[in-house]
């Protein structure tokens, strides 16, 4: 039965103590109460809730950014009633999205940055979907141009892609090629690529990051491997680069590396403005190396800024808040700025996967050299009673969240723990060490097998 207002309101001032019983007329959680409640009492119960949730900057799981600065979070306060897609109402704001996207075509090298397109979307998953469709619309037009069947269109990635790209092709109905990775060749490489590239290839997909340990994809070799298959049978696969993280650290912390569009054949590149951007979460960036391989038919065009605004986009109303971020970001930190956060970063990793490496049990898959993300797998050992999902309980119950999973298609057989690392402090990395080797030293202290396997639930991103 629903109090009425007048009840609730009286209840209400209890509620604020924690001392009545409000949880009874609280209960239907799957309906909308009937009555309304103050403010105050809302507002109590969401950050309750809210509260259960895990720690943010203990979640060692995820990419995407837990802390910005104060004067970003101001600049959030002030802005997070800005839609994006009103360009004509906040023209600025339209405006800095393209300079943030402009930014990005120079840092990725676009031979031309003014020649270049992109666009900020939610997250890389909407940019991934994005730049497949264009790979597709492409390669359609081309087959149409000289009267080749179009359909039943192909992308060659591999068995270690993020979700998005098998979502991209359920989505819009292209056959996912998965390269299996192997003992020999842990990531994409080029090697044996002629056996799953054809004429219905629209791109090859190649990561800078794998979700899965944080290594890069030679993109080089990679490109090197469509040369020779090029050469040999005319076909002409262009390379779409995942960069969610790793386009926004190769090019500060690795800039000797060949991967973006210096290599004439990347066609676009999209990243996570939310991961090693340091945005928070809701946002990405695609950029097309010049307005030629992103196909007309996919660009809307308004007029009401006074000149030519393409926008293409999945979603219409979102967020224009962390396009503002960003570009405060870009202004913040600049080229030395990201450079000096994320070296250090990876100095972090490299000092907890040195450490993890000295501790014994483990074996490292990856230590955090490339984007400041490492896994490790558990040695052999016949007399150890527990393995890494125990760990992770373990963890769990100190407020780290570490996740354990199996690596794809070819590795599964092997498990792996990963934890990815953000901008923060030694200390903290320190305090994670001394609580995994308690946690260590407890599952080795037991004289006994751990009665109940849980496996398989793995929760990294
Ligand atoms: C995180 C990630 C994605 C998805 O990015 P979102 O911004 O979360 O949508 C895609 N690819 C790779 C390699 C990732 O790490």
């Amino acid at each position: 039965m629903a109090p009425d207002k007048q009840d609730l309101g009286a209840r209400a001032k209890a509620t604020l103590d924690f001392t009545n019983d409000y949880d009874d007329f609280a209960a239907p959680w799957f309906t909308l109460p009937q009555g309304s409640m103050p403010p105050e009492m809302a507002y109590q119960i969401v950050h309750d809730e809210a509260m259960l949730d895990g720690n943010a900057r203990l979640n060692l799981a995820t990419f995407v950014g837990t802390w910005m600065d104060e004067q970003a979070n101001r600049l959030y306060t002030e802005t997070f009633d800005k839609n994006m897609i009103d360009k004509d109402e906040y023209p600025k704001t339209a405006e800095i999205e393209t300079r943030c996207w402009r930014i990005l075509a120079d840092l990725w090298h676009a031979p031309d940055p003014a020649q270049a397109i992109g666009t900020s979307t939610i997250g890389s998953s909407e940019a991934a979907m994005l730049a497949g469709l264009a790979m597709m619309r492409r390669w359609r037009a081309g087959r149409r141009a000289v009267g080749l069947p179009t359909d039943r269109p192909n992308l060659v990635m591999s068995a270690a892609v993020q979700v998005c790209w098998e979502k991209f092709c359920n989505y819009w109905d292209v056959e996912p090629r998965l390269v299996p990775v192997s003992e020999e060749h842990p990531a994409l490489d080029g090697d044996g690529l002629e056996r799953y590239v054809d004429d219905r290839t629209i791109g090859v997909v190649a990561i800078m990051g794998v979700t899965y340990t944080g290594v890069y994809e030679p993109v080089a070799r990679i490109s090197a491997a469509l040369d020779r298959i090029q050469a040999a049978s005319g076909l002409n696969v262009p390379i779409h680069v995942d960069g969610a993280s790793g386009a926004m650290v190769a090019p500060f912390v690795q800039p000797e590396l060949t991967w973006d569009f210096t290599l004439e054949r990347v066609v676009s590149i999209n990243t996570s403005g939310h991961k090693y951007g340091l945005v928070y979460p809701g946002l990405g960036w695609v950029v097309w190396r010049s307005a030629e391989h992103l196909p007309e038919d996919m660009i809307f065009r308004v007029s009401y800024l006074g000149g030519d605004m393409p926008t293409l986009a999945l979603n219409f109303s979102r967020p224009g808040a962390q396009v503002l971020l960003q570009y405060y970001l870009f202004l913040r930190l600049g080229f030395d700025g990201y450079r000096e956060v994320h070296s250090h970063t990876r100095e972090v990793a490299l000092y907890v996967s040195g450490e993890i490496a000295r501790m014994g049990p483990f074996e490292l898959v990856s230590d955090g050299s490339d984007i400041p993300v490492l896994a490790w797998r558990l040695t052999e050992d016949p007399d150890r009673h527990w393995n890494l999902h125990h760990l992770s309980d373990r963890l769990r119950g100190r407020g780290w969240q570490v996740p354990a999973y199996p690596l794809p298609e070819g590795l599964a057989h092997i498990t792996v723990q990963r934890i990815v690392l953000r901008r923060g402090r030694r200390s903290l990395a320190r305090n994670f060490l001394e609580d995994l080797r308690a946690c260590v030293d407890y599952l080795d202290g037991l004289d006994g097998p751990i009665p109940v396997e849980r496996e398989g639930s793995a929760f990294h991103h």
